[in-house]
């Protein structure tokens, strides 16, 4: 069932409006890795959204999985052989198993 152009105009503006919403929940609060507990808050002098500041730091954390995606990307792209395996790993130390559903 495909959506109409109105229908999906009215979701691209509610993505838009909770998008906003989330922002002003964030402004002059915390936000948190939740692998490590990196915080990010009103004390930093970190001039960019909360929100884009965790984004950069969950791109680079030892503790998240993405960061391990992140890297098998780079793996991927740069030729590499051995992106999957870099992928499963940062999946697996998340309790996340791949390849091994049935
Ligand atoms: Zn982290």
């Amino acid at each position: 069932m495909a959506l109409t152009e109105q229908e999906l105009e009215e979701h691209k503006k509610e993505v838009e409006r909770l998008n906003l919403w989330v922002r002003d929940l964030q402004d002059g609060g915390f936000v948190n890795c939740v692998y490590c507990g990196h915080r990010y808050g009103p004390s930093d002098s970190t001039p960019v959204a909360l929100a884009d500041a965790l984004k950069q730091h969950v791109a680079s954390c030892t503790a998240h999985p993405m960061a391990g995606l992140v890297t098998a990307l780079r793996e991927i792209a740069a030729g590499g052989a051995g992106a999957v395996e870099t992928a499963r790993g940062a999946l697996a130390a998340a309790g996340i198993a791949v390849g091994t559903e049935g």
